[in-house]
């Protein structure tokens, strides 16, 4: 074992990285309905097929100091940072939680709600390959001993869904017009079937209370939304009760004087 960890946090960071390129590829190609998988990665402006050597995570942006090698045209910055991202949030799942499935399943997690996160941000859209790609990997992985039963995870899918269409038919009747988009209530079936019940609770929370403080000031100058990407901030609550979610439990329990 004392040999094995090491050599396995070592590969959680490389298979991170490489997944953090394959999550860049599907966040350009999936709100532009374009195949993950076909064609193999182009530049963007010139159009060249990227070979492998120029397709390393991290390492080839930095050689190349983020340029296209034909064209010259700059490659952003946020992409090697995501490659980073994914290798941390690999490896840190590992070192945290062992070679254990819960370690898998926070890694993964983590890794869709980044992907939506950043699809929400910038074309306000939760593609389905996340949320219900992702609601079939959190079933699925709840049939392997140790985390959550496959009747937790599917209550806690239940939940999600029914939580945000209640929110969303309280909101429509309320502002007269469409206020919770259906890729919101199929994310939180996803984060449901990790979470559970009380993750989804956490979630919706947390996340409601981030949105809140950052569109306050907008708020408080009557401006008037359109829509809001509430994605982005369900994804930021996801991660802070998959992180904190038991602590923040008893926090509250102890501050409101159950425990
Ligand atoms: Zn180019």
């Amino acid at each position: 074992m004392l040999l094995a960890e090491p050599v396995l946090i070592v590969f959680a960071g490389v298979f991170g990285s490489l997944l953090g390129s394959f999550l860049n590829v599907c966040v350009y190609r999936l709100p532009r309905d374009e195949s993950v998988i076909r064609p193999r990665s182009r530049c963007p402006s010139c159009q060249t097929p990227i070979v492998w050597y120029d397709n390393v995570p991290v390492i080839s942006w930095l050689l190349l100091q983020g340029r296209c090698r034909k064209c010259q045209v700059r490659i952003g910055v946020r992409y090697p940072i995501i490659e980073l991202l994914m290798a941390g949030v690999w490896t840190g799942s590992i070192a945290w939680l062992g070679p254990t499935v819960a370690a898998l399943s926070a890694a993964l997690l983590t890794t869709l709600l980044v992907g939506i996160l950043l699809t929400d941000a910038e074309h306000m859209i939760i593609p389905d390959e996340f949320s219900l790609g992702g609601l079939g990997a959190g079933v699925g992985l709840s049939l392997a001993p140790g985390g959550l039963s496959p009747v937790q995870s599917l209550a806690g899918a239940a939940l999600g869904f029914g939580l945000m269409w209640t929110a969303g038919t309280v909101g429509k009747w309320w502002a007269k017009r469409e206020a919770m988009g259906g890729g919101d209530l199929k994310m939180m079936a996803m984060v449901g079937s990790f979470l559970g019940w009380r993750g989804v609770l956490l979630t919706v929370f947390l996340g409601s209370l981030v949105g809140a403080l950052v569109f306050l000031p907008a708020l408080l100058r009557r401006e008037r939304f359109r829509e809001v990407p509430f994605g982005v901030f369900l994804a930021m609550g996801g991660v802070a009760a998959l992180v904190a979610g038991d602590r923040i439990a008893a926090w509250y329990l102890h501050a409101v004087g159950w425990r």
